[in-house]
């Protein structure tokens, strides 16, 4: 094609058309250009924010710790039998950072370190060992130690976490068993002990408790500034609906002894009998003897009663019964359970009484059998042992709790306490 042919094809008017068309088509792509230009600027904004949001530093951790860096970090969870030295060692440090490590926290009585708890390491990777860069593990509930070794720096510091107390309600019902809801309901373990330990002279966890029952446990807590839970304190109020009756116990401190009382002022810890029994004389007692009829010197661990056959004997606390049946030398034997800590048993029975028989609730004082001479017994005797935690324990020695019921001034001072303790809870229900 020639010039003129090019201006003979320009001046035809369905060319000029198709030239309007591609000049409505740049315009259109201009405009749309600069549309995604703000768009994507409005994007990169966006994205500067979220640069600098929390969600993206733990991206960014993780990338960085992906990334070929030579740093790396970890969390470590003490096992039982773990020393700073094992751990590390388990890292692969140097020997020389080992070393001056265990050194300084020998030296500074800062090596012992618990199960459970977390170690932060951050170490440099070198080409045959790693080098320690940080190392911070709590030495109890409020202190951290944290090493930091830079270049031949060494520095060693306790950083004491402060910590609030803080006051808590927490309530639940019980779906199967007391701890399991406790624990479900963000109650801490030492807590629900503590909780049983109170209620355990009335009611029986295994027995007593129907599903819908239902708990409640006013507590301290301590708290760090993220708000992490770092110990609790003592149960101010606590309160169980069980057996069809509600029984709430405050705490209540007189001549300084902390103590837990019903709202009339009785205390929960009931006494156990030293002498289950009326009429008797006190005819061996808890120690070592020479044994009446196997012989030899053997641990008593009991105390014995003399007393003639048929004599009756109590229970000498409220109880279920957990054994009554010919039980090894015992011969007629009862075992009692009082609560989590006490159980008390008695041998050589003549008989038992009517209706006590395995998985039977006994009150104190109640008759549970009478004294004979089944078993290895030389003569009617009642052989009565306490045991606590498990362990048998002297009878006679031990200062057994009391039953005690709080009167005048102290009485006065326990209303006031109850009803501030009554008010505080309903606040903090409200505030759940
Ligand atoms: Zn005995």
């Amino acid at each position: 094609m020639n010039r003129t042919k090019i201006s003979n094809f320009l001046n035809q008017p369905k060319y000029l058309f198709y030239f309007f068309i591609l000049a409505v088509f740049f315009l259109v792509y201009s405009l749309a250009v600069s549309e995604i230009k703000s768009y994507i600027k409005l994007k990169e904004n966006n994205f500067s924010f979220f640069l600098n949001s929390n969600k993206f530093n733990n991206v960014k951790d993780y990338i960085v710790e992906n990334l070929n860096s030579p740093y790396r970090k970890y969390s470590y969870s003490v096992k039982n039998n773990d020393t700073i030295e094992k751990i590390l060692k388990k890292y692969n440090v140097s020997s020389d950072d080992i070393n001056n490590i265990t050194t300084e926290i020998k030296k500074k009585k800062l090596s012992n370190i618990f199960a459970g708890t977390e170690i932060k390491i951050l170490i440099k990777e070198e080409s045959e060992t790693n080098k320690i860069i940080s190392l911070i593990y709590p030495i109890n509930v409020i202190t951290d130690v944290e090493i930091k070794i830079n270049k031949d720096e060494f520095s060693i510091n306790q950083n004491i976490l402060k910590l609030n107390k803080k006051e808590i309600v927490l309530s639940n019902t019980i779906k199967n068993n007391l701890y399991n809801s406790a624990v479900e309901t963000g109650i801490e373990p030492n807590i629900i002990i503590e909780f049983a330990n109170m209620f355990g002279y009335e009611v029986d966890f295994q027995r007593d408790i129907r599903t819908g029952d239902s708990f409640e446990i006013y507590y301290e807590r301590y708290v760090d500034e993220y708000n992490i839970v770092k110990n609790t304190g003592k149960i101010i109020y606590a309160s169980m609906f069980v057996n069809n009756k509600e029984l709430s116990l405050y705490n209540f401190k007189f001549n300084n002894e902390m103590g837990y009382y019903d709202i009339d002022g009785r205390s929960v810890i009931k006494t156990l009998m030293k002498t289950p029994i009326n009429g008797a004389r006190l005819s061996s007692s808890f120690g070592f003897r020479k044994h009446p009829i196997l012989g030899f010197n053997k641990l008593h661990q009991g105390t014995d009663f003399a007393a003639p056959t048929g004599t009756p004997i109590m229970a000498s606390g409220s109880a279920v019964v957990i054994m009554a049946q010919k039980y090894k030398g015992y011969g007629n034997y009862i075992l009692l359970r009082h609560n989590l800590t006490y159980e008390t048993a008695y041998g050589h029975m003549f008989k038992f009484a009517k209706g006590i028989k395995k998985n039977v609730r006994v009150n104190q004082g109640q008759i549970i059998g009478y004294v004979g001479s089944t078993g290895l017994s030389t003569g009617p005797h009642l052989h009565y042992e306490v045991i606590a935690n498990g362990k048998k324990i002297n009878s006679q020695r031990l200062k057994l709790p009391t039953g005690k019921i709080l009167d005048n001034e102290a009485r006065n001072k326990f209303e006031v306490e109850r009803i501030k303790i009554d008010v505080r809870i309903a606040e903090l229900r409200k505030n759940k």
